[in-house]
């Protein structure tokens, strides 16, 4: 059976997630959060002790980790040596510690394979930096989803305000330009547009128009949409 993939990259803060969630519900399709797997591995780096500059001893922890995914009600958890590490991974230190190590090939070489595996078992909605560009060039759809800096830092700050946590919008604003900066100018696998994706800028669109406009980039691409 060939599947259908949908790839959706884009900097932080775009929407991509909330919006390639609510198109995999849907459509149903599976939803891969890739970032999630990054997160997870830079977890086991901080708990670790390892500092970020330090490639070899990152290599060295690679094979240490197995991740892996787990549906539960549609939500995807990511699980590090077997625990559920989902609710742990979402702090501004491993955010900042994820864009540090995922410059580093064994980080990546260890994940590529596992996304690929998943995008050929199912029909999936994948998101991330490199989907469209080098983790399945070969899929179907893919979109690349941005918005202003601004406005995805507003958006990072009243998410995280709704969580009670005490944030600082310039903050959050200066570490989204840092996490973008690295992510499109890494030597493996940066943040770029693909030559096929199609652009979306979200800033001011609603979601469920994002959604919608999606699914029709994927009818237009031989997906078959019921309504
Ligand atoms: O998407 P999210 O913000 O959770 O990603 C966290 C970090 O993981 C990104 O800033 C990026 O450095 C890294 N990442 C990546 N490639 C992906 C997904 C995420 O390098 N496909």
């Amino acid at each position: 059976m060939t599947t259908y993939n949908i790839a959706i990259d884009g900097p932080a803060g775009a929407g991509k997630s909330t919006i390639a969630k609510k198109a995999a519900a849907k459509l149903g399709f599976i939803y891969v959060d890739t970032g999630a797997m990054y997160r997870a591995m830079a977890l086991y780096c901080l708990r670790e002790g390892i500092r970020r500059e330090d490639e070899q001893a990152v290599e060295a922890a690679c094979p240490k980790m197995a991740i892996s995914l787990k549906y539960q009600d549609g939500a995807q958890q990511v699980l590090l040596n077997g625990e559920d590490v989902s609710g742990l991974i979402r702090t501004e230190e491993v955010s900042a510690m994820t864009s540090a190590i995922s410059v580093y090939a064994p980080v990546r070489q260890k994940l590529l394979e596992l996304q690929r595996e998943l995008a050929g078992e199912e029909n999936v909605i994948m998101d991330g930096r490199d989907i469209g560009t080098c983790v399945l060039p070969w899929a179907q759809t893919k979109i690349y989803l941005t918005a202003g800096s601004h406005v995805r830092a507003l958006r990072r700050y009243k998410e995280q305000q709704e969580k009670g946590l005490m944030c600082n919008l310039e903050e959050i604003e200066q570490d989204i330009i840092e996490r973008d900066y690295r992510d499109m100018h890494r030597d493996i696998a940066p943040l770029k547009q693909a030559e096929d994706a199609v652009y979306l800028d979200s800033s001011d669109m609603t979601i469920d128009q994002v959604v919608d406009a999606i699914i029709k980039e994927a009818a237009k691409r031989g997906l078959e949409v019921r309504d």
